[in-house]
């Protein structure tokens, strides 16, 4: 990977990154996708910066619609009940932590009786 090499080289070879032992606009020393020529740290923080951005987004509109997203939480549990119950049920054999908290949890009903 440390081998310089210019782009036209590895395109030639079919290679996915290159390294040109060069800094790139923002600095990075490091390999670049040959496809794009972009540095591979500058794609990196990108994507990141991006990922924050979208996850900021969730964060608000959850809390800006909290039945909307109730509403889907439930409406994907409806379709989706004999795959998340086998996959609890899996989880429930397989982790023992899981399978103490689940047993340390008071059920609904119970949790009902102790209503006064
Ligand atoms: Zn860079």
């Amino acid at each position: 990977m440390t081998e310089i090499m210019g782009w036209s080289m590895a395109e030639a070879r079919g290679l996915k990154f290159y390294y040109t032992g060069k800094p790139c606009r923002r600095g990075h020393i490091g390999p670049r996708y040959t496809k794009s020529r972009s540095c591979v740290k500058c794609e990196q923080e990108t994507n990141a910066t991006k990922m924050g951005a979208i996850a900021e987004r969730a964060v608000a509109y959850k809390k800006a619609n909290p039945d909307k997203v109730r509403a889907a939480r439930h409406r994907y549990y409806e379709e989706n009940r004999e795959a998340i119950s086998e996959k609890n049920k899996a989880r429930y054999i397989k982790d023992p932590e899981y399978r103490a908290r689940q047993l340390g949890r008071p059920s609904k009903e119970k949790a009902a009786t102790d209503l006064p």
